[in-house]
């Protein structure tokens, strides 16, 4: 959760901004810290530009006031990234995220919320009444959110909300923790059902039963390839411009309510008490098609890629360009450092001393691919 309030920090603070309170979200060892990212508010969490927190300019000061639910570490995390609206009339343009350290006045939790799954996590649900922080803790300061108003005033279409870009950013994080929830719910489906005996033979051997394991295992697969290319392209800084961030939370948080079902399934009773894990990754599971954007909300922003794609071809995402420079020339991927590498790794495998190292290494190591 400290990462999902970095995220958001990282897409609209400065840099000065980003070393004061980037090492305050994640402590130290021994001196632990929290962050929690308050977006969603009880009248609603999918329509951002509805959100009704309120910062006022105060001299030297902004005043919050609003509510906020569904906060994980609200309440008891060292730093809050806030989002709160300055203008009410540009909608989620009219919006910016503000920094509340815990324990600032005017900053209340109002419960711990009882969760169905996920308990170890502290959700909480959170007031702001003529809540003050200075005039620093205004993400990407004044000047930035003036020109940002101005903008969206005279009706650019540039400018995005940071708080949309954040959320979009975190999409594949969010995949990669349903993608273990899905996994272990069919690998203990599978162990289960290659032991466990019903009509004299071992209940994989059921097509019943095989075979939805086996759509599982491929829904799986293609969830993963699906987070692995959005993290490869964010790494790659490849725009998302059809939804791939959205596509890789969809289907895998889709897939670990599927897998998590079906484990408790092939368990039968046993699946369905405390003995083993399978209830608990199913109740676990269910959150993901919900925060960080709904399926549906995931739905909407690959249609609106589509939407927006409309006559263009091709239909999948674009490789980024040819890289110059040295980065170009020798960098990984490249040819050049490929028949490099496969040469080093020749010569090493004749010098004995070397053996013994290259054969520590992982393949890959000299070619950098
Ligand atoms: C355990 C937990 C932890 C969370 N952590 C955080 C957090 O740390 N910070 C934070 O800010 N928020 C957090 N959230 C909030 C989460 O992001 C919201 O619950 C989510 O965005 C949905 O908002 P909502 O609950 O208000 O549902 P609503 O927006 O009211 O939606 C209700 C239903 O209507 C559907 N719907 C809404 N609009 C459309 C549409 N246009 N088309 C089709 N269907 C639509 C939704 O998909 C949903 O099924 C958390 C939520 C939970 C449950």
């Amino acid at each position: 959760m400290p990462a999902l309030a970095l995220s958001a920090m990282a897409q609209a603070s400065t840099p000065d901004q980003l070393l004061r309170w980037a090492p305050q979200c994640f402590g130290q060892p021994g001196d632990l810290k929290l962050a929690a990212l308050c977006i969603s508010e009880p009248q609603g969490g999918s329509d951002v530009k509805n959100l009704q927190t309120t910062a006022t300019r105060d001299g030297d000061d902004w005043v919050l006031d609003g509510h906020k639910i569904w906060i994980g570490n609200g309440g008891i995390a060292d730093v809050h990234v806030v989002n709160a609206t300055v203008d009410p009339e540009l909608g989620h343009r009219g919006q910016a995220l503000f920094v509340v350290p815990g324990g600032t006045p005017g900053l209340e939790m109002v419960r711990k919320l009882e969760k169905l799954g996920c308990r170890a996590s502290h959700t909480a649900e959170l007031r702001f009444e003529d809540c003050r922080v200075p005039a620093d803790h205004l993400l990407g300061g004044y000047d930035a959110l003036e020109n940002r108003l101005k903008q969206a005033r005279e009706g650019d279409p540039g400018g995005s909300s940071p708080t949309l870009g954040a959320f979009e950013q975190t999409r594949p994080m969010v995949a990669a923790q349903a993608l273990g929830i899905a996994r272990a719910s069919l690998e203990l489906a599978r162990d289960y059902a290659s032991d466990r005996e019903a009509f004299g033979e071992p209940i994989i051997e059921k097509q019943g039963v095989s075979f939805q394991l086996a759509d599982v295992a491929a829904e799986l697969d293609a969830a993963r390839l699906l987070t692995w290319r959005a993290a490869w392209m964010a790494a790659e800084k490849v725009p998302w411009q059809h939804g791939e961030g959205s596509m890789s939370k969809l289907k895998a948080s889709e897939c670990a309510v599927r897998a998590s079902e079906l484990a408790i399934q092939v368990c039968g009773g046993y699946g369905y008490v405390r003995d083993k894990p399978a209830e608990k990754w199913y109740r676990d599971a269910k959150l993901y098609t919900i925060f960080e954007g709904t399926s549906e909300i995931q739905r909407l922003v690959i249609g609106r890629a589509l939407q927006e794609a409309a006559g263009e071809e091709p239909l999948h995402h674009r490789f980024p360009g040819r890289r110059g420079g040295v980065s170009g020339a020798v960098g990984r991927g490249t040819e050049r450092r490929s028949k490099a590498g496969a040469q080093l790794t020749k010569t090493a495998l004749k010098a004995p001393w070397l053996k013994e190292f290259a054969r520590m290494t992982p393949t890959n190591f000299w070619s950098g691919s």
